[in-house]
């Protein structure tokens, strides 16, 4: 017997008719002897219009009960397949997270899973029914429910795939697969057969959403192979694996970008120790990621320090950016949120000589201008206007002929 996870993504599960296909789908993988858990994640979308709600409630809704109300997304999703497949003579029963097991931190919209305790699950497969599990929430050790951080329905499906000892975790969503680049900005974007988990970890994270960061992580902390496919078209799509094949490795792997990116400078700081700490500490402690830093130093003893954060931290960061300005004796500060995120993720970056220089000229070459820069082992990340984000993809894609793969 082969046991599978599949995880459906909201758009595969947005209206009655398409979760009646996703439902003959799962229905499809039960030939062979195969047992099948279903992660859905919420309708079209839900979550978005979840969240729009509460902020027609209240401007600071406390993470506690948006966790209450997110999660209901999901909650509602998984019953309605369930009663898809029944109707389809296929014997299924649906549990939300906590009837799953799924165990997470206390930390209300990014919890992270600490363990599963699938006994449940188990009891389900065993008396032959689909299991159909809601993504994206969990539950705390007070019995608090919370939620992944967006995009987690993929991490709820890796995570009961490892603790279920399934054969292969398969993603399913409104794209063929990993591709080149987001197929919705570069059109003739290639769809990747294999590829590791390490430049798949960097590419989710520079924003190529397809799968979250966290799945990939876990993924690789236990050997589970990730398959991402569509849901409406046959193909086999990508391959998430520890080895793959030496000739796919390629120099670049893919172009990534991001929006949800916005820029705060503090203008003017006096250039001394422990300034930094005292600029980033409130930032921490507000629960605020700091991304890229920039110093420039100018000569008299004072610096403009430039920093990222998710657009979507930029209103609390407002409120607090005064205060900290005060305290580190800067003259002012700027914070804007029309810029966007473009990366060049692979692994033969660094060791590559001349590949840094062909984005900086790709980028120049098509009259966009570098604002930040940042380097890691296996990506470049350049910050530019976001009007031009998507000039910025394609011309890097081209450059680096990744429609030919
Ligand atoms: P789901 O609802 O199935 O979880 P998501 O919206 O989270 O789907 O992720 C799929 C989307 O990811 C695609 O529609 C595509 O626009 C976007 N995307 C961004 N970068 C990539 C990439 N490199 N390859 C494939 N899809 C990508
Ligand atoms: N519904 C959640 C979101 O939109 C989780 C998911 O889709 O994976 O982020
Ligand atoms: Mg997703």
């Amino acid at each position: 017997m082969t046991r599978i996870v599949q995880k459906y993504g909201g758009t595969s599960v947005a209206t009655p008719g398409k979760l009646r296909l996703v439902a003959r789908r799962v229905r499809e993988s039960l030939r062979n002897d195969v047992e099948a858990v279903v992660v859905v994640s919420a309708m079209g979308d839900t979550t978005d219009e979840l969240i729009a709600l509460a902020h027609q409630v209240t401007s600071d809704p406390p993470s506690r009960e948006m966790d209450m109300l997110l999660s209901a997304g999901e909650t509602i999703s998984a019953p309605l397949l369930a009663m898809a497949l029944e109707a389809a003579g296929t014997a299924a029963v649906s549990l939300t997270g906590v009837q799953a097991g799924i165990r997470t931190s206390r930390a209300h919209r990014t919890a992270r899973i600490v363990d599963i305790v699938p006994q449940r699950v188990l009891d389900e497969l065993a008396a032959g029914r689909v299991v159909v599990v809601a993504g994206f929430q969990g539950v705390t050790d007070e019995m608090e429910v919370t939620t992944l951080g967006r995009g987690g329905s993929d991490t709820s499906a890796v995570a009961l795939a490892v603790a279920l000892g399934a054969d292969r975790c398969e993603i399913l969503s409104d794209v063929a697969g990993v591709h080149t680049a987001d197929p919705r900005l570069v059109p003739d974007a290639r769809v990747i057969p294999e590829i590791a988990y390490d430049e798949m970890l960097e590419f989710a994270a520079a924003g190529a959403v397809v799968v979250q960061p966290r799945a990939v992580e876990i993924a690789e902390a236990y050997s589970m192979a990730i398959e991402v496919r569509s849901t409406f078209d046959e193909g086999t799509g990508t391959v998430i694996c520890r080895h793959p094949r030496m000739e796919e490795r390629q120099k670049v792997r893919g172009i990534a970008h991001q929006n949800d990116v916005a820029k705060v400078t503090l203008l003017r700081v006096p250039d001394r120790p422990g300034v930094a700490a005292s600029i980033f500490d409130p930032f921490g402690q507000q629960g605020i990621n700091v991304d890229i830093i920039v110093q420039n130093l100018a000569h008299d003893g004072t610096t403009d320090v430039s920093f990222t954060i998710a657009e979507s931290d930029l209103r609390r960061a407002r409120m607090m950016l005064g205060a900290v300005a005060r305290d580190v004796g800067a003259q002012g500060y700027m914070a804007t949120a029309d810029i966007a995120k473009v990366s060049v993720v692979g692994t033969g970056l660094r060791g590559t000589p001349g590949i840094f220089a062909k984005v900086f000229r790709t980028l120049a070459g098509a009259g966009i201008n570098i604002e930040m820069i940042s380097t890691g082992e296996i990506h470049l990340t350049c910050i530019i206007e976001r009007e031009r984000v998507g000039d910025a993809v394609r011309a890097l894609h081209t450059a680096f002929e990744l429609e030919k793969i």
